[in-house]
């Protein structure tokens, strides 16, 4: 563990966005929380156990070393999907284990059949399908050679869903393609069904699409952005507050990001600060320096532009951001001495450093910067 800073996780915040989804999304329509890039950058091990508490009975994942993450979390039966990477040996581990999985193509499709006769245990397989998105999933002829196949061995496979992604629901541009999408989704749905296969869950929304195009949600959805409070993109928050005639956010942020001052240092006008020439004291400055740098999250695309809170003022971060450290100007935040706490992303009294903030700044997306937090930083669960 790196205990350069710490990564706060907001229970309260947290039962509040799962209590505000399932308000909209009904009883009817199951919530599956995605939890793939450890967590969002929270933490698996951290989120997983609240999530359960609070409801959650289903979990997606990209990687199988993530499904075992969630796996030896849980306390009570739910189910895990794969929806990305696994090997052939971890096909075999996932239907011993009971975790669900994509088939996308045929070749993973017989590896699951052989590895579930030989287990003698049904493999659970969530078919996904071929859309227009063109990434994964089996095109019309291949669903077709796929049915066979399953129909063969109907006592082998059970499907546990029927499924596709949307290309960018939360833009109004991708409008079209989306409809089509939803066009082509329900005809190799239709041949599914007449040959008498019939999924537990059908889905194809994510966030965005759950909220822009309701029709989307079929049995279940896959929600992972805003599980931890943000909204997919501005404009998906943009269109819920104005269709819904609200104003004040209903999702809040789970995750604070905190540091503390490592040294302080008085700079005399006239002064470069840090490496090369890109931040010259104007005047007489006092600084701080904060173990936290690019290896660690803090995008070097933030030098000369990234905040930070101490002592209940915003501190601008000068110069480049280093490897592990970054020097902010404290000479307005009143009062400090080494050991005060930074807050890198979080609130401090009635500031507040948001991840959107952040990756406006430095052009990196809300997910991106969430899934760049090292895994090695401690997570604590903190109640407001
Ligand atoms: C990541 C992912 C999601 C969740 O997307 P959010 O925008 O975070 O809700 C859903 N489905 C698939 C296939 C994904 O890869």
């Amino acid at each position: 563990m790196i205990d350069n800073s710490l990564i706060t996780l907001n229970e309260n915040a947290l039962e509040n966005n799962i209590s505000f989804l399932k308000k909209k999304l009904g009883d009817k329509v199951k919530i599956s929380a995605v939890v793939k890039a450890n967590a969002y950058g929270h933490g698996i091990e951290q989120v997983v156990p609240l999530f359960e508490k609070y409801g959650i009975e289903h979990y997606s994942v990209f990687y199988y070393s993530e499904a075992i993450r969630v796996y030896n979390c849980l306390t009570k039966p739910s189910s895990i999907v794969v929806m990305g990477w696994l090997c052939e040996k971890s096909i075999r581990e996932a239907i011993e284990k009971g975790i669900e999985f994509f088939v996308f193509n045929i070749e993973r499709l017989n590896i699951a059949i052989k590895s579930a006769k030989e287990l003698k245990i049904k493999a659970k397989i969530h078919l996904e399908v071929e859309t227009g998105m063109n990434r994964s999933g089996l095109n019309i002829d291949e669903l077709v050679h796929a049915i066979a196949i399953i129909k063969e061995n109907i006592e082998n496979i059970e499907i546990a869903g029927f499924c596709t992604h949307l290309a960018g629901a939360e833009s109004i541009s991708n409008h079209f393609r989306i409809q089509n999408q939803l066009k082509k989704y329900k005809k190799m749905l239709v041949t599914l069904e007449n040959n008498d296969l019939h999924p537990k869950y059908k889905h194809v929304a994510n966030s965005a699409a759950a909220f822009v195009y309701p029709k989307t949600r079929m049995d279940m959805v896959r929600v992972g952005i805003m599980l931890y409070g943000f909204w997919s993109s501005t404009e998906v928050f943009i269109h819920y507050m104005n269709s819904n005639h609200i104003k004040k956010d209903p999702l809040t942020r789970i995750l604070g990001w905190q540091s503390q001052i490592m040294a302080i240092k008085e700079v005399k006008s006239g002064e470069f600060v840090g490496y090369g020439i890109s931040y010259l004291a104007q005047s007489n400055i006092t600084t701080a320096l904060v173990p936290v740098g690019y290896s660690f999250g803090y995008s070097r695309s933030l030098s000369n532009k990234g905040r930070v809170l101490i002592n209940g003022s915003r501190c601008s971060v000068i110069g480049v951001v280093n490897m592990n450290m970054i020097i902010v100007d404290i000479t307005n935040a009143g009062n400090t001495k080494v050991g005060d706490k930074v807050v890198l992303i979080g609130k401090q009294d009635d500031l507040e450093i948001k991840v959107s903030a952040f990756s406006e700044i430095s052009d990196e997306l809300n997910y991106e910067i969430l899934a760049h937090l090292p895994d090695s930083i401690e997570r604590t669960v903190i109640k407001q």
